[in-house]
């Protein structure tokens, strides 16, 4: 700066000598006319350069910035250089910016962000969807004029920050379930992060349920085998007559725990074993023998069982838990077929290389409103009559679970009062 009004000090010295000089020789009003045009000229010059500085003031890009003469060429090189400085720190500015709203952007919980009057500055995505929020036009608006629900409301009155609120949406839509949890940031802002656990809920409430279910099917034999136990130790004694007749019931109401812990052991050993396990090609012929003794043994002659094998093909699996799926559909054919029934046994080729091994009964039949239902657990269509025959309702969720391993699909055919028929349907890879 010093050096600038030197350099400026020293041209106006400059003039003034010239001017004297000239006025000397050639007279005072030559001097005074040459100073003037001197003057003059100097003025022109800085004016020009200042008209170019102020010109590129207006739009300040650095490939922008004059060419100057003299001093004016210093004051625009250091303008050419911060303002190429100044672009190129917005350039990493923008980068992370960007980078941050994309992250942001993709993340799967939503986030709002909230000014010191709960008014909406930014919303990603996610937030969008949880919260039914319209990005172009909530964005300036109240949260709490667009989130209605009273318990989000007093979460955010309360100002607890420390916990989240869990939020059940009523919307027209699927049932939503979210976690909300408000952060506060940069001394007034605040941070609205949504997750959907919906699914988290309802896997809880399926455990929930399944534990209450077991402790019922529990229940109800442990009390009548305890309240025969705690007869039999009142009496004084307890003659042979007694015994055989509480015995039975007893045997029979343990053998109803034992299969439901069999049952139970089962289906967590099936979700427990790791997918993919190297499959081993099961003879189906040696496991189609095995379920006709089997449906023999349990029919005791009372049902007339037919097997028809229209297939040589084997299936590629676990031989214990394909026979412990067909095992179950035969054992539900028998139990729910009265006497003089007729059970038939079926493994055959279908059309694409499918092969399908199916058990047709001509029993009680199920009503059409029951049959999406089946494969859940501990669902009965009728729950004396399960429990009556020593069902456990556990059977078909077990084959549910064999063939979702085996890329099976389970297709039930029925009409009360004239029978049913369960099909394994396997697709062409799985045929061996
Ligand atoms: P359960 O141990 O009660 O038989 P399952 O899971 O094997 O349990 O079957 C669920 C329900 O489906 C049964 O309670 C029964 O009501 C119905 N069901 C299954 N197989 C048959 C069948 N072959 N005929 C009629 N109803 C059946």
């Amino acid at each position: 700066m010093a050096e600038f009004l030197v350099v400026r000090l020293v041209t106006l010295v400059v003039i003034a000598v010239i001017s004297l000089i000239s006025g000397l020789v050639w007279g005072e009003l030559t001097g005074l006319a040459l100073m003037l045009g001197l003057l003059v000229s100097w003025l022109g010059f800085h004016l020009y350069h200042l008209g170019q500085l102020l010109r590129w003031l207006e739009r300040p890009a650095p490939r922008r910035v004059p060419d100057g003469f003299g001093p004016w060429n210093t004051v625009f090189m250091a303008l050419y250089r911060q303002a190429r400085r100044q672009k190129q720190s917005k350039r990493r500015l923008a980068i992370v910016l960007d980078r941050f709203i994309n992250a942001s952007e993709a993340m799967p919980d939503g986030v709002v962000v909230l000014d010191e009057y709960d008014r909406i500055e930014w919303i990603n995505p996610m937030a969008v969807d949880h919260l039914g929020l319209d990005r172009r036009k909530d964005v300036g608006s109240q949260i709490l004029n667009l989130v209605r629900e009273p318990e989000f409301h007093d979460y955010m009155a309360e100002q607890r920050y420390s916990q989240p609120l869990i939020l059940r949406s009523t919307g027209n839509g699927p049932e939503l379930v979210l976690s909300i949890q408000l952060v506060p940031f940069d001394i007034k802002r605040k941070l609205l992060l949504t997750r959907d656990i919906t699914q988290l809920e309802r896997v809880q409430t399926v455990h929930r349920d399944f534990v209450a279910n077991v402790s019922h099917e529990l229940r109800t034999p442990l009390t009548v085998v305890g309240g025969f136990l705690e007869t039999l130790s009142d009496m004084p004694a307890v003659d042979d007559a007694t015994l055989r007749q509480f015995l039975p019931m007893m045997l029979e109401q343990s053998r109803r725990m034992q299969s439901l812990v069999e049952d139970l052991l089962t289906l967590s050993r099936i979700e427990n074993s790791p997918h993919g396990v190297a499959p081993d090609t099961v003879d189906m012929g040696a496991m189609l023998d095995t379920l006709l003794v089997e449906a023999e043994g349990l029919s005791q002659g009372r049902h007339r069982i037919e097997l028809q094998r229209d297939s040589a093909h084997n299936l590629l699996g676990n031989q214990q838990e394909l026979h412990s799926a067909f095992g179950n559909l035969v054992s539900n054919a028998v139990r729910y077929t009265p006497e003089g029934g007729s059970i038939t046994l079926r493994w055959r080729e279908l059309d694409d290389g499918r092969a399908a091994f199916s058990v047709a009964d001509t029993g009680i039949g199920i009503p059409p409103e029951h049959l999406p239902r089946l494969t859940e657990r501990f669902y009965r269509v009728d729950r004396g009559r399960s429990r009556s025959n020593g069902g456990t309702g556990l059977g078909l969720a077990i084959v549910k679970h064999v063939l979702m391993r085996h890329h099976g699909k389970l297709e039930v055919r029925s009409e009360p009062e004239k029978g049913s028929e369960f099909s394994v349907v396997f697709s062409p890879e799985q045929v061996a």
